[in-house]
């Protein structure tokens, strides 16, 4: 039962499916939510659910089979961040003149296209708008029904006047779905032709009571510290790689206890050395880095009183052990500190420098 698989919101889930049953599907839809909340997992299904092959019923509504050419097709576009990157990619390796009529589009179905905003300014930009314009009055070629997902809610000013014009004359066999964080970014022309369905945040103990089933092969302990570190979005969770992360907190343990030990440096300086090298080395200090700022958070909520807030529970202990020799005060030096050597790092300082003189500062001015 493919959209019992969608984690929380089930009355908005619910309601959607009537529609689908009562083919009235409104031609364009307002997903909002906070980020996690499952919007693009949502539309995804909704689209596949549109163009089913098998149509199949469950619970008495309209579903998807997930097995049909059409299904697997518009499954293929499931990881929007990798698919981006592969787009971005391809477009980064034309030649300027090529690069410069290219737009940013994801495609896995001739009918059904994802509009992710177009970096560097990450906002969707009004070429976007006239390829959908382009195509949208043509009738779908595989598919009953042409999807078109934005997948964010920063439009250029003259992006979001052409999105309107074709909002006020939709074809009938087209969908447009429009993600957002806050619906209130959009225009309220835009949003007055739209119909908005708003997800909630998804939580921590309905992640991990659905990881028992989808992730046995981890324990407890572990399926609760993903829980929590995945802040509510369930295909972070599911795609959680706990190896990698573990390994960045036994460091960024390391660096915290010898920055607040003070003094010690020698296991510190062998951590740092290990990074030098490429692009490799450049993913496990943005993973140390990510890893440190989570740290320094439990630490937060332990100081304030709010341990029930802590995210790395299975190393409780531990932490509160850090917290009785650290203060507000340091720890709020630590972020400072780490902002810094992200800031050097985009400058392309030698990061293990950085990240040297990162623990050294904070040794210096340890309480
Ligand atoms: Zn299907």
């Amino acid at each position: 039962m493919p959209f019992f698989d969608f984690l929380g919101n089930r009355e908005t889930v619910h309601r959607l499916r009537e529609m689908l049953a009562r083919q009235r599907f409104p031609h364009a839809v307002i997903l909002s939510g906070p980020r996690g909340s499952g919007k693009y997992t949502l539309a995804l299904m909704l689209a596949r659910a549109l163009n089913c092959l098998e149509q199949p019923i469950h619970d008495g509504l309209p579903d998807f089979c997930g097995r049909c050419a059409n299904c697997t097709r518009i499954a293929q576009a499931d990881d929007l961040d990798a698919r981006i990157a592969e787009a971005v990619e391809a477009r980064d390796g034309m030649r300027d003149a090529d690069k410069k009529e290219t737009r940013l589009f994801v495609q896995t179905h001739p009918d059904v296209l994802v509009i992710p905003p177009d970096p560097p300014q990450m906002m969707i930009k009004v070429d976007q708008v006239r390829h959908v314009i382009g195509n949208i009055y043509f009738r779908p070629a595989e598919a009953r029904e042409r999807v078109y997902i934005f997948s964010d809610s920063a439009f250029m000013k003259e992006a979001a006047n052409s999105l309107l014009k074709v909002l006020e004359e939709p074809p009938e066999f087209a969908t447009i779905f429009l993600l957002a964080e806050n619906s209130g970014e959009l225009l309220p022309t835009i949003r007055s032709r739209s119909v908005t369905f708003a997800l909630g945040a998804v939580s921590a103990e309905e992640i991990e009571a659905r990881l028992a089933t989808r992730r046995p092969d981890w324990n407890p302990r572990e399926r609760a510290l993903v829980a929590r570190l995945s802040e509510g979005a369930m295909g972070r969770a599911l795609s959680f790689d706990l190896k990698t992360y573990a390994a960045a907190r036994a460091q960024a343990l390391v660096l915290l206890s010898s920055s607040l030990r003070g003094g010690e440096h020698t296991e510190l300086f062998k951590m740092t050395e290990s990074f030098r090298p490429g692009a490799e080395g450049r993913e496990k200090i943005d993973n140390l880095l990510t890893t440190l700022y989570s740290l320094l958070e439990d630490l937060m909520f332990i100081e304030s009183g709010t341990p029930q807030l802590v995210r790395n529970t299975d190393i409780a202990g531990e932490l509160k052990k850090l917290a009785e020799s650290a203060d507000f005060a340091w720890i709020s030096r630590a972020a400072q500190g780490l902002g810094e050597v992200e800031r050097g790092l985009r400058r392309n300082l030698l990061r293990s420098l950085s990240l040297d003189a990162f623990a050294t500062a904070l040794e210096r001015t340890a309480t």
